[in-house]
């Protein structure tokens, strides 16, 4: 773990937020590295639950939220955290992350102490104002959830795009939880993405739904590089329930201090679109007009964070071998989840390379992300790129300005292959199709 913080800020992909000034409250910036992966994570993520589905549409919900929606969720009655102060060193904690001692006492991660206050609950949602007057009337929440947005749009989406149950949504956005402990790098933060579908089906079938979707998102981590037995569906208990759901599972990751969860997968039942009828008047259900029957459906919700996705991918994909007699360390990230999938290494900084290397760039460019790096020795631009997970190199040498071909380095095998440059974007599209 403590190589993965590492290696995150050294290569650019988290650094801490404000660091100028000693860091903000666990707070992250996603740097250059950063904002390619994580865009990748999100494309994965769109592709397979948006694009390659004919019933899923997209939605961009506001940020900033009135009240009415948290009143009716019953965010802002229950979406609280039961909190207990030390009495010996006085720092606060979220009781149910608290580790015990042998006996099962509840203990201080930080003074050792077992002294604690009766819990009382605390609301995560975030409270500001709109407008000039800081008044209850101006009383806005930034969202906790994406998932708020689908329900109070479900009738727009349903009148401008016709669609019959089962249906979804599919939302990526920032929420924003006051959360007391945070920790574990960027697991727990106070300022995150999701990456949510609500999957609106016929009430009889929400059961089946909610296995489909178990199923469907274990294995979109698989096919993104996780290996199975890093993984586990683990289904919640009842005291652990939600308010709104009937059924909940994560999928959770073996992170280096224990399972964690990357999602949660809940079956809402119609809880939200009953809640949002009721609170606003409006009618909040599904009409067939050839079968005349009227029903409010299900809801399916799959859950995933950004952020706990991408640290499942680094540490997955976190490796060190040898490669002729020198070790190396290699992020095995699937190309279309590295950050960059191409890098371009014009083996001299000589002139004579500089017009083809340049030509090699534009082509690839349109097709990948590409690196260009020209600095330092080819072992040492390898190394690099190694590091960083870029599953291809592509290298222009000498002989290239008379065969007119590069070559092909892969990540993984270390293998070399030449191939001619007017075959080479084919050869670089195909080894990292989806
Ligand atoms: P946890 O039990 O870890 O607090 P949760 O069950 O409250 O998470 P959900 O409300 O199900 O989380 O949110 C869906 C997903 O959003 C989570 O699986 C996680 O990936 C992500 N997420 C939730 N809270 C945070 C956070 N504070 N920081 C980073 N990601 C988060």
């Amino acid at each position: 773990m403590e190589e993965l913080v590492r290696l995150s800020k050294a290569r650019g992909f988290a650094f801490p937020s404000a660091e100028i000034y000693g860091g903000f409250r666990s707070t992250y910036d996603y740097g250059p590295l950063g904002v390619l992966m994580a865009r990748n994570v999100k494309d994965a993520w769109w592709r397979e639950m948006v694009q390659l589905r004919r019933e899923v549409v997209g939605l961009d919900a506001a940020v900033l939220s009135s009240p009415k929606i948290w009143e009716a969720s019953g965010h802002l009655k229950s979406f609280a955290d039961p909190l207990v102060d030390c009495r010996t060193c006085k720092q606060r904690w979220r009781e149910d992350h608290l580790p015990t001692t042998e006996d099962g006492k509840p203990q201080c991660p930080s003074c050792g102490g077992t002294d604690f206050t009766e819990a009382r609950p605390f609301n995560l949602m975030f409270k500001t104002f709109v407008g000039p007057v800081e008044d209850e009337s101006a009383v806005a929440y930034l969202r906790p959830e994406t998932a708020q947005g689908h329900f109070v749009n479900f009738a727009n989406v349903l009148q401008t795009e016709h669609l019959k149950p089962p249906f979804g949504t599919a939302q990526i956005g920032k929420a924003f939880r006051n959360e007391i402990t945070t920790g574990n790098f960027v697991f727990r933060t106070r300022e995150f993405e999701q990456m949510e579908l609500e999957y609106f089906v016929p009430p009889d079938e929400a059961p089946r739904w909610f296995e489909y979707w178990c199923t469907e998102r274990l294995n979109w981590y698989v096919r993104f590089g996780i290996p199975r037995d890093m993984l586990r569906l683990r289904p919640h208990t009842k005291e652990e329930l939600s308010h709104y759901s009937a059924g909940t599972a994560d999928v959770e990751f073996a992170f280096p201090w224990g399972w964690g969860e990357l999602e949660g997968i809940a079956n809402r039942t119609d809880y939200d679109l009953k809640a949002h009828a009721e609170a606003s008047g409006e009618t909040l259900e599904y009409f067939d007009s050839t079968t005349g029957e009227r029903y409010v459906p299900y809801v399916i919700e799959p859950a995933a964070g950004v952020a706990r996705t991408m640290m499942a991918f680094l540490i997955a994909g976190y490796t060190t071998d040898e490669v002729g007699g020198e070790e190396r360390t290699v992020l095995r990230l699937h190309p279309r989840i590295a950050p960059y999938q191409v890098a371009i290494l014009p083996l001299s900084k000589k002139d004579t390379l500089l017009p083809l290397s340049q030509e090699v760039l534009q082509l690839l460019q349109p097709v990948a992300m590409c690196d260009y790096d020209d600095t330092r020795s080819i072992g040492r631009r390898y190394r690099r790129q190694d590091e960083i997970g870029t599953p291809l190199c592509v290298t222009v040498d000498f002989a290239s300005l008379e065969d007119k071909a590069v070559t092909i380095r892969d990540r993984d095998s270390t293998a070399q292959e030449r191939v001619p440059i007017d075959r080479l974007v084919e050869a670089v599209a195909s080894r990292i199709a989806w």
